[in-house]
């Protein structure tokens, strides 16, 4: 393939993504989206392996290589729970960014890659490896941490060392010295030095960054290494000269900012505070003291056949899904406990909050999976003052979203959180197994509130006996 004709194919690779990202935007559009993604990199793929930059001696180890990666890919994907997909996400972009780091050293030892530069040239090569290497380390043990953390290998916690901050700050001032010492090095074996040891700064920064995040404010961190693994591969594009992957990595990078930035807004967190880390520990958060923080009293069980009654009698429900409803995969008997109800006239709507679950759009994954009309699915924003006029707000595994410790007591951990508030319907009903907290370790005083009944056992199980109760 000529270069001309690579350079179209790329041109059209670039607009197939941008019109995936629009596509996946919208529920209704997402499959559109979807399938212009996987046009546009297959497009994007044979366009770069048949163009000018590989030789035909490269195409057999690019074939096996893909061979070999796709074959896992295959097997993860198959093999992977629903509630596993946010640890496969966090691999997936550690893979990015230890891509990127083999790439930077790859173009640096290599002499082909920096032949006929100019001084002036040279030096903006050297600069693109060493940030690109960078980049790609902090990204790569970043998102082994958070993988960590999402499959619960390591604590929720956050570390919090002691003067971490300095440490950063230490650790950046060296990154910055090292690089002046790999810009002026003259031979690869003076600049190998300098590398290597910006490259283990980096990893440890990843890790420590992540380490310092607990809590509720994870959903921050899956987002911004979504960020990263996309400036990753734009710094890729960089060292390889490849445009497309440039554009790529800069519409990842772009929009997984964007994304940091609403769910920063949905937890009313600031971005530099949740950098900070610290959230959710008693180092850093007061112990609550407020009347939210303490048991308020007895809770009211109930039972399934009961709840069944209460769902038939009501006129407005609103259900509202969170973490346990993926693990007990109780989607399928929502949708079907949802068209019994809308075939009695009970008008049900879905109010999902930005961080429920373990992925941004975790929820909404599961609902259209189980093919639960979009136009009754809202945003927290679009329905929680609807809760006044609300007979019954039935919450199926969730506990942080639903917890009004975040609007009463400020010396709460998630104090200042938005949340959807159920307590204001006649009466919520909350399914979950035991008083267990949620991701965040906080108590929930919604269970002891008068108009709150516990509906305990795996959702899946109980939902069923729900269904079974209203289809008698
Ligand atoms: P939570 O983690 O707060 O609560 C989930 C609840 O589900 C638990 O209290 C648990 O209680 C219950 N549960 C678990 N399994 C079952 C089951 N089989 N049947 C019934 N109930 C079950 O989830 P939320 O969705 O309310 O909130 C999400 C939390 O996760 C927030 O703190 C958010 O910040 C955080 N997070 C979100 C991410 C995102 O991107 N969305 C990423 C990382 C973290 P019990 O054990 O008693 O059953």
């Amino acid at each position: 393939m000529n270069s001309s004709l690579a350079t179209v194919a790329y041109i059209g690779a670039t607009i197939l993504f941008i019109l995936s990202l629009g596509g996946l935007s919208n529920q209704e559009t997402a499959r559109r989206g979807n399938l212009y993604g996987m046009i546009g990199m297959s497009l994007a793929v044979l366009a770069t392996i048949f163009g000018p930059q590989v030789t035909a001696e490269g195409i057999p180890m690019i074939v096996g290589a893909m061979l070999v990666g796709a074959i896992i890919g295959l097997y993860a994907a198959r093999k992977v729970q629903m509630t596993q997909m946010p640890e496969l996400v966090a691999l997936m972009h550690s893979m990015v960014g230890m891509a990127a780091a083999l790439v930077g050293y790859a173009t640096y030892v290599d002499p082909e890659a920096s032949k006929n530069l100019d001084s002036a040239a040279h030096a903006i090569h050297a600069g693109e490896i060493y940030i690109g290497i960078f980049i790609g380390a902090v990204t790569f043990s970043g998102s082994v941490a958070a993988f960590g953390k999402l499959s619960g290998r390591i604590g929720g916690s956050p570390l919090l060392l002691p003067a971490r901050h300095w440490l950063n700050l230490v650790g950046l001032i060296a990154v910055i010295y090292f690089g002046r010492e790999f810009m002026n090095a003259h031979t690869v074996q003076d600049g190998m030095v300098p590398l290597i040891i910006m490259t283990i700064i980096a990893l440890l920064f990843g890790i420590h960054m992540v380490m310092a995040i607990g809590g509720a404010d994870m959903p921050v961190v899956v987002s911004m290494l979504n960020s990263y693994s996309g400036w990753a591969a734009a710094a890729t594009g960089f060292m390889l000269s490849n445009d497309l992957l440039i554009v790529i990595g800069a519409l990842v990078g772009s929009s997984g900012a964007i994304l940091s930035y609403i769910m920063c807004n949905a937890m009313n967190r600031s971005f530099i505070s949740v950098i900070a880390g610290g959230f959710g520990t008693t180092a850093a958060a007061p112990k609550p003291t407020g009347e939210a923080a303490e048991p308020q009293g007895e809770v009211s069980p109930i039972l399934a056949a009961e709840t069944a009654e209460m769902l038939r009698d009501a006129k407005n429900v609103i259900v509202v899904p969170g973490y346990g409803m993926a693990v007990a995969q109780a989607q399928h008997t929502v949708f079907e406990i949802t068209k019994t109800l809308r075939e009695k006239g009970v008008n049900v709507r879905f109010g999902i909050h930005p961080v429920a679950g373990r992925m941004p759009g975790h929820m909404n994954v599961l609902l259209a999976e189980a093919k639960v009309p979009y136009d009754i699915v809202f945003e927290m924003d679009e329905l929680n003052d609807d809760f006044p006029d609300t007979d019954v707000a039935i919450v199926i595994g969730a506990n942080d979203i639903v917890n009004p410790a975040a609007q009463d007591d400020p010396t709460s951990p998630i104090a200042g959180m938005p949340v959807l508030e159920v307590w204001k319907a006649r009466t919520s009903i909350v399914m979950k197994r035991s008083m267990a907290s949620g991701y965040a370790g906080v108590d929930n005083p919604l269970f002891y509130k008068e108009n709150n009944r516990m509906l305990f056992g795996d959702a899946k199980k109980m939902l069923d006996e729900v269904l079974m109760a209203l289809k008698a």
